[in-house]
């Protein structure tokens, strides 16, 4: 029944998923439906905002629409996520709280596109004057560059972003911005050398191509694109991207660019044709491609490469070579000021993926992933704790499935996946996939969120659905099987020191400005950390930071795997539904008490259901709402006075009070 259904009024199936009775995947999925085709797109679960890509332009993002949330309370308008943005502004300015914005959904869902509503929010409504506009746009103007070197069509995504952003913008007291930096993590560098069947190059190749005048082609680089065509960059250009090309060659970053971004391309030319182009020494280079040096007990051992390794330099280095960090760096503003900064946090994430055929890197975001749940769990929980300690209600404890056990699985500094993999990596000898495989049958197979078949003690010998050659995990999100193959491998994918000296050794002083890790003053004999100890670091550095700052998140769905406007495939949001956890978010949120309000509000609402409280209520409000809530004769076990606000444990409750009101 809609009077069931709707908290506020005039309210599209239900705005908030915590007052959704009975709560169970079919009726969160046909309320997401409802509200969609209704171009609903946002709806709650509490202050978390899940947001559904309408895959068209939609007329909910005007400057009208801004002032229609600025300054508003969060659930006094319909779900937007400029209500969380405007919350999220307005806590850090008025209330000096660090934020984090934290949006999470797959391939396609809208995150980007999400991140930069919440961006051009916060620019819209905070400070005003010739310098703060100027940081405004700056900070606006990296998105296209950083979306130019870090984005690619892929099938999923025309605009798929091949890294984790985390932008940290700088707030001064009184809301004015200052400036920002920016993270990345996990660029999928492969890129630059092989694509997909069906998917591109990183945009800025294109664009590169596109707006650059044929003189300049000609004389740089036609015949190397040419010649090398079809494996780097598969398809034509198309118009549209040029004038985001125009933007970048309008100022010296073209040059610069250039220069990163045909770098890997040396490696695809003749050995005499690079050292030509960047004035090494042949020989050099000769020998850094054929030997890798590496430090065994103090001293360097050089040893030969065979001939595979060799022949799978070109495409290894070649994405090495795609500096980006550079760029990034290029793009980070840091306000040269002392005093202390309020800070908003933005994240744009892969979210969980599972594929029929997941590997090194889906294990990684995936791990990610669990880390990121494990945070949503302790701030959720911390926050409603602090909530009911001051508001001086009793502390229940709230049952929830805690994945800290499947995150120790991997990260574990002794028996973690992840140590593991480095042992393995790290170890003499002959080392594959299936070694380190071996390896955690022996150390994980009585783990209870690990499955394989291999171990003499394991569970799953029977289980056919499990190659021999994979194991799987049961995440928070639900099971994943991982091939092993490549894991070590592209744990492992670093660019060798022996590249990197003689890269340094160029005469030409961008390159060698490319390469800094080269020079041998500063040689450090140790080896690079692997691919998977580098990324474990810079999440716990991420977990680290988000974990100061109040947490707002985003949880983005795909409707549909055409991109296609008005569809909402059942089956495909339900996926999503349970990869992002949605159902136990929602658990987790009205574990103790689904709704609190505080006094005023409410009696306000309700008073005319009680003849003591209406018309008017002379005494406090707290007061008012004790006598409305002892005529109505509410079990006690149902809700609690805190000092401001009233708390009702079962949405069933509200609803009651919601029926009696449209009743009379
Ligand atoms: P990836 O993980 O591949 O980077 P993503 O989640 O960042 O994916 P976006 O690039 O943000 O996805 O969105 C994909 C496309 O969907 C956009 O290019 C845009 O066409 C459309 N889209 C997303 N959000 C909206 C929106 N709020 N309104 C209209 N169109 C949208
Ligand atoms: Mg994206």
């Amino acid at each position: 029944m809609e009077a069931k259904t709707s908290l506020l009024d005039n309210m599209i199936g239900v705005g908030d998923m915590v007052l959704l009775e009975p709560l169970n995947e079919d009726s969160f999925i046909n309320n997401l439906k409802k509200r969609f085709d209704h171009n609903e797109v946002y709806t709650y679960i509490g202050s978390v905002v899940i947001s559904i890509n309408p895959y068209r332009p939609l007329p909910i993002y005007s400057p009208e629409k801004v002032e229609e949330y600025r300054n508003r309370n969060f659930y006094e308008l319909s779900p937007h996520i400029f209500a969380l943005s405007d919350e999220a502004y307005r806590s850090l300015r008025d209330q000096d709280k660090d934020q984090c914005i934290l949006i999470t959904g797959e391939s396609g869902a809208g995150k980007t596109e999400a991140s930069k509503l919440v961006m051009s929010y916060v620019a819209a409504v905070c400070g005003k004057g010739a310098e703060v506009n100027q940081v405004k746009e700056q900070l606006l103007q990296s998105n296209p560059v950083l979306e130019a070197f870090g984005n690619a069509k892929t099938v999923r995504n025309d605009n798929s972003s091949r890294f984790g952003k985390y932008m940290d913008i700088e707030f001064d007291f009184k809301g004015d911005p200052l400036g920002g930096v920016i993270s990345n993590y996990l660029l999928e560098k492969s890129r630059v050398v092989k694509q997909p069947r069906g998917e591109r190059n990183f945009h800025i190749f294109y664009q590169i191509l596109s707006g650059a005048s044929e003189d300049f082609l000609c004389k740089c680089c036609t015949y190397t694109i040419s010649r090398y065509d079809s494996s780097f960059l598969s398809f034509t250009i198309p118009h549209t991207l040029c004038f985001v090309g125009n933007a970048i060659f309008l100022n010296y970053c073209y040059w610069i660019s250039f220069i990163y971004v045909f770098t890997p391309y040396l490696f695809l030319l003749e050995l005499k044709e690079i050292c030509e182009l960047t004035g090494i020494d042949q020989s050099v280079l000769e020998r850094a491609f054929s030997f890798r040096t590496v430090e065994a007990k103090q001293e360097k051992v050089s040893t030969t490469l065979n001939v595979a390794q060799v022949k799978r330099g070109p495409d290894f280095k070649g994405k090495n070579c795609f500096k980006w960090e550079f760029i990034l760096h290029e793009y980070t503003i840091t306000a040269q000021t002392k005093v202390r900064k309020k800070v908003m946090g933005v994240l744009d994430i892969y979210g969980f993926e599972i594929f029929e055929d997941n590997s090194f890197e889906q294990f990684i975001i995936n791990y990610c992933n669990e880390k990121l749940q494990q945070i949503f769990i302790e701030l959720t929980l911390k926050e409603e704790q602090e909530e009911y300690i001051r508001e001086g209600i009793e502390w229940t404890h709230i049952e929830y499935f805690n994945n800290a056990i499947i995150c120790d699985l991997i990260e574990n500094n002794q028996t973690g996946i992840l140590a593991m993999l480095d042992e393995e990596c790290l170890r003499p000898g002959t080392v594959t996939d299936e070694t380190f495989l071996e390896k955690l049958n022996q150390v994980c197979a009585t783990h209870q969120h690990f499955e394989s078949r291999m171990s003499k003690c394991s569970r799953f010998l029977n289980d056919t659905s499990l190659p021999h050659s994979c194991f799987r995990i049961q995440h928070y999100a639900g099971k994943v099987m991982y091939q092993v193959e490549g894991f070590v491998d592209k744990n492992n994918d670093l660019l060798y020191r022996d590249l990197s000296q003689a890269m340094w050794k160029a005469s030409h002083s961008l390159i060698k400005a490319l390469f800094p890790e080269g020079n041998p003053a500063k040689i450090n004999l140790k080896r690079p950390p692997t691919a998977g100890s580098q990324f474990k670091a810079s999440v716990a550095t991420l977990m680290k930071n988000l974990q100061t700052k109040n947490p707002n998140y985003i949880r983005c769905i795909k409707p549909n795997d055409k991109k296609a406007a008005h569809v909402f495939n059942d089956a495909l949001v339900c996926h999503q539904i349970r990869y992002l956890g949605l159902l136990e978010n929602v658990r987790v949120r009205r574990a103790g008490y689904a709704f609190r309000q505080a006094y005023e509000p409410c009696l306000e609402r309700y008073k005319m259901l009680c003849k003591q409280t209406w018309p008017h209520w002379r005494g406090p409000a707290r007061a008012g709402v004790e006598v409305l809530f002892n005529e109505l004769e509410i079990p006690e076990e149902e809700f609690s006075f805190g000092r401001s606000k009233i708390f009702i444990r079962n949405p069933r409750t509200l609803f009651k009070l919601e029926d009696l009101r449209k009743q009379r």
